[in-house]
């Protein structure tokens, strides 16, 4: 079966807005570049409660959850004291974190203290995700159910570079059989979202089950993404080229043309 998946950023900042939450869109990119699709972005503040409670409802729909922030040693970083509540694990120190902690404050000239030694602190029976640049790692922890959560830090330079480095090649590999979506694109410009449909219905054109319309407006121009999985290919080109010669006289970039 093919399994999606479901992120909860957690921060007061996401929701004050002071910080905006690019998590969700990196995510959802990097696993639609698996075949794998992110259904749901959820933003909380820094709350033990709510991030249990988001959690648990979240568990219930999906295999793969990600959850992001709160990891780090100040008195906001709750997450993890809020997942070993919900699961019931205890929270030891990982030593070999620790040893990387230690070496990653001293070469930027920074003591270790049991403030920051936090960071070390890993749920029991949790796999440690090494951070390739930043202090705190990433967890994954596996549930029942084949059912699997990760931890990971909140900066989106750390959240991204270990999504590439560990969890990306993890997830392929234990879903091989996954291949990505195919898009295809018509960029349009001087004609309206709702009469690009109107043409559409015009020429009797539905899309077969299996390939998504999306319409995307900005600024004058249209842009009409089909989404379709891989099997469909033959399909979607045929109303990918369609809808071209349809829209021939609007095209925005004129080398997508049909002919
Ligand atoms: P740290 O060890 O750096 O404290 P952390 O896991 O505790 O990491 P947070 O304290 O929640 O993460 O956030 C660290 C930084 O990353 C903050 O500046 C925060 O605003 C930013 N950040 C957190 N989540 C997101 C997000 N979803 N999108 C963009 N920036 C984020
Ligand atoms: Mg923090």
């Amino acid at each position: 079966m093919k399994p999606n998946a479901e992120l909860i950023s957690i921060g007061n900042e996401l929701l004050s807005g002071r910080t905006l939450n690019t998590h969700g869109r990196d995510l959802g990119a990097a696993l639609f570049s698996i075949g794998i699709d992110l259904v749901r972005d959820t933003s909380i503040g820094d709350h033990i409660d709510l991030i249990k409670s988001v959690a648990q409802e979240a568990l219930q729909r999906t295999p793969i959850l990600f959850i992001s922030g709160g990891l780090g040693p100040t008195v906001d970083d709750i997450t993890r004291d809020a997942l070993a509540a919900l699961f019931n694990r205890a929270i030891h120190p990982h030593p070999p974190t620790a040893d990387y902690l230690k070496e990653w404050y001293q070469k930027r000239g920074r003591k270790l203290n049991s403030i920051g030694l936090r960071q070390a602190l890993v749920l029991e029976e949790a796999t440690v995700l090494p951070n390739p640049i930043g202090a705190a790692p990433a967890q994954r922890i596996d549930l029942p159910q084949n059912k699997r959560c990760y931890l990971l830090p909140g900066p989106p330079n750390e959240f991204n570079a270990i999504i590439e480095k560990s969890i990306l090649p993890e997830l392929k590999s234990q879903y091989a059989h996954l291949t990505p979506k195919l898009v295809r694109s018509i960029h349009t410009r001087g004609i309206g979202e709702s009469d690009i449909v109107e043409q559409i219905q015009l020429q009797n054109i539905s899309m077969p089950e299996g390939i998504d319309p999306g319409f995307y407006p900005a600024q004058g121009r249209v842009e009409i993404r089909l989404t379709a999985e891989a099997h469909l290919e033959n399909e979607l080109d045929q109303h990918h080229t369609h809808l071209l010669k349809l829209f021939s006289d609007w095209l925005d970039r004129p080398k997508e043309r049909a002919d």
